[in-house]
């Protein structure tokens, strides 16, 4: 936060009714309902870009891993129409081009401002205001005064860069997944090392295996991988898809997940099923790719012996995929499968096929140190490196919201008030921070949900209650700390009913140190989320004030 002394030298906006942070795919929704309620807003977004982590995440293969006729918007037929995908799963830049068309097509451009970075914002009960720092696009503060405040920033902004000894000292670049540079990178001749086997990881391994003239991949966990048999949309899908268009966006918000209703879940145990059966199943699904694998029956992610049969399956697709019995035995799983988010990948157990290609475990041999010419492990091995990439992930969820300075009522830091883990009510608004509204947060499903589907459901919600609030008369709404308590039990409870507990993944915060360890999504589904959020504002937002 600024200091009084700095803020009135900042250059200060005229008030506003919503000011958005973020101008990825819920910052630009966001806007363009808004401007369509007549209400005066601003997205500000710290990229020189719209499209947030498609923005972001230009690393070589970064590509959405939800089929792209359904990772798209809904709310616009027209849009829907003509919009063209050019592949099954689209690739990072075709998603970043859609951002700008959205952009475009709905004249959000002069309500967005880039390079323009929100450092934090402070509740302002006299004035029923947010006030809100930050910096322009030549470093000068920045001030805003509005009535809301949308938080848009994303569940995955907040690159999680460890801190490992030496780092500093390398000779070579250092890349960060979430953090790529903006010029096409070459890595011909170098040798590389990855540190990650995350999504991101498995996605821009195969790629930089083609270049490098060495690729080292440090794995701490191996990740389970489905294929995701991309290639060009066919047209024949599109055609029949755009014949019913919203039917088809209707019967996905149907979905737990908001996506794959063209391959609904199986009914019943795959522990009732026979073994012909079941493999019969889980080898289909294989074979249309993607997430589909995971609800090829009804307990896979809440009954141990029945999750161990699909981890046994994608084990023997791994050896037969990677032709070195021990490194295949390297890169096969041991936890829970989907129990860290399951990734969906274009080749990646087949790169370690390839000569040039090395698997270096650090589970058993943990990193050191990190040198100037490259990495020293526990057991005293050392690799020799041109330039690191970490596909490290990020501090998910929470991350972003707690680098900034958020205060609310009385001067409440979203930080003390989040010391114990993440605590909301509905996934949207926190207690103590009235007229404040998080999109993708702890607390909803957003990470187990087609993102998509799971921004327009919130965006709509978020618009519907400013709506509303206006027609009641009201100036400002807020949880009450007991519906927050009963929300948080309830992500709780709903988490316990799993396996998601038995791993380490972002989704608990494990992946960073120190973070307290909270499941922090809301497992039980898009479609029963959505419903109660819509009962909720139907039935004048029990759970909230309205003052
Ligand atoms: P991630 O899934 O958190 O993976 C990070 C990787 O880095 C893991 O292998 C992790 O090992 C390793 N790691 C982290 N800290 C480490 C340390 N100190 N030492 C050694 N290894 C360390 O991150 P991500 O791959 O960026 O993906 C995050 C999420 O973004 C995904 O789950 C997905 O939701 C989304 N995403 C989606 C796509 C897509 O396909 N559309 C692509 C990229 C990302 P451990 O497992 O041992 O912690």
């Amino acid at each position: 936060m600024l200091t009084t002394a700095q803020a009135s030298d900042a250059q200060d906006s005229p008030a506003l009714d919503l000011l958005i942070v973020g101008a990825g795919f819920a910052g630009l929704y966001m806007l363009h309902l808004a401007r369509q309620q007549g209400l005066r807003a601003l997205a500000i977004d710290a990229a020189p870009s719209v499209g947030g982590t498609w923005y972001a995440n230009r690393y070589p293969g970064a590509r959405v891993d939800i089929q792209s006729m359904e990772y798209s918007f809904g709310f616009d037929e027209p849009l829907q129409q003509q919009w063209h995908w050019s592949e099954r799963y689209a690739g990072q830049p075709e998603l970043l081009r859609y951002a700008n068309h959205v952009a475009e097509r709905f004249g959000l451009r002069d309500g967005i401002a880039l390079s323009t970075r929100m450092l934090g914002g402070a509740y302002d009960a006299a004035a029923a205001q947010w006030q809100v720092d930050g910096l322009g696009p030549d470093g000068s503060r920045r001030h805003w005064r509005a009535r809301f405040l949308v938080m848009a920033t994303g569940p995955l902004s907040a690159p999680n860069r460890p801190s490992f000894p030496g780092l500093a000292s390398f000779d070579g670049p250092v890349l960060h997944s979430a953090d790529w540079p903006l010029a096409p990178v070459d890595f011909s001749g170098q040798r590389v090392g990855v540190i990650g086997t995350g999504s991101s990881g498995i996605q821009l391994i195969p790629l930089l295996a083609e270049q490098a003239a060495q690729l080292t991949v440090f794995q701490r966990t191996p990740a389970y991988a489905v294929p995701a048999h991309n290639g060009p949309l066919e047209a024949a899908y599109e055609a029949r898809t755009k014949a019913d268009y919203a039917g088809f966006r209707a019967r996905n918000r149907a979905m737990r997940t908001g996506f794959g209703s063209d391959l609904p879940p199986g009914p019943g145990s795959a522990l009732d099923a026979s073994a012909a059966e079941r493999e019969a199943s889980f080898e289909a699904r294989w074979r249309i790719g993607g997430f589909s694998l995971l609800s090829a029956y009804a307990d896979i992610m809440v009954s141990a012996p029945a999750n161990a049969l699909v981890a046994d399956f994608v084990r023997r697709q791994i050896r037969a995929a990677v032709h070195d019995p021990a490194t295949a035995e390297l890169l096969c799983p041991q936890h829970t499968i989907g129990c860290k988010r399951l990734c969906v990948d274009s080749g990646y157990y087949a790169t370690f096929n390839r000569p040039n290609v090395r698997l270096v475990d650090i589970a058993s041999a943990p990193i050191e140190a990190i040198t100037a010419s490259g990495l020293t492990l526990a057991d005293g091995q050392q690799h020799r490196l041109d330039s690191l990439v970490l596909a490290t992930g990020f501090d998910a969820i929470t991350g972003t919201l707690l680098r900034l300075d958020l205060r609310g009522r009385d001067g409440l830091r979203l930080g003390e008030h989040w010391a114990a883990g993440p605590r909301n009510h509905l996934g949207l608004m926190v207690a103590g921070f009235p007229n404040l509204f998080v999109v993708g947060g702890p607390g909803c499903p957003a990470a187990f949900v087609n993102n998509m589907v799971s921004i327009e459901q919130q965006v709509q919600w978020i618009s519907r209650c400013l709506a509303d609030l206006t027609a009641a008369g009201r100036h400002c709404i807020e949880p009450t700390p007991e519906a927050e308590a009963q929300w948080l039990a309830k992500v709780n409870s709903a988490a316990q009913a799993t396996l998601f507990l038995s791993c380490n993944s972002w989704y608990l915060g494990a992946n960073v140190p120190g973070k307290p360890r909270q499941f922090m999504p809301l497992v039980g589904g898009f479609a029963a989320y959505s419903a109660l959020c819509d009962e909720v504002a139907q039935q004048g937002y029990p759970g909230f004030k309205l003052s």
